[in-house]
């Protein structure tokens, strides 16, 4: 009994994502920037990436493609982008502030030499 409830949320989980990309992919959903096509390897982004304060409120994963359905598909600023290229923007994010950090101290390490 439990095991087909579970089998049930997951169907409906599935259904739900499946909705929701089709949705932002105009029924062709795919990667906007590598052009990956692979359901399973997508992921709905932020264009402007203030993806923190949102997911606060809309959750992640099947709870915030429940959300978007629940709240009938928000236009502002959702994009599609594959699981790589969206690491990829954060981890670009991470370099550039660790290099802002690394410059910053031989700035600093410069003026105690001088
Ligand atoms: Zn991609």
């Amino acid at each position: 009994m439990k095991k087909s409830n579970a089998k049930n949320a997951k169907r409906y989980r599935d259904r739900t994502k499946e909705l929701v990309f089709n949705y932002y992919g105009n029924d062709n959903p795919k990667c906007v920037t590598c052009n990956e096509n692979e359901l399973s390897k997508l992921t709905i982004g932020h264009i402007n990436d203030d993806g923190s304060e949102d997911r606060k409120k809309t959750g992640m994963g099947s709870n915030f493609y429940t959300w978007l359905k629940l709240n009938n598909f928000p236009n502002n600023g959702y994009e599609i982008s594959c699981f790589s290229c969206n690491c990829g923007k954060r981890i670009g994010d991470v370099k550039k502030k660790e290099y802002f950090v690394t410059s910053n101290s031989l700035i600093s390490s410069f003026k105690l030499m001088s």
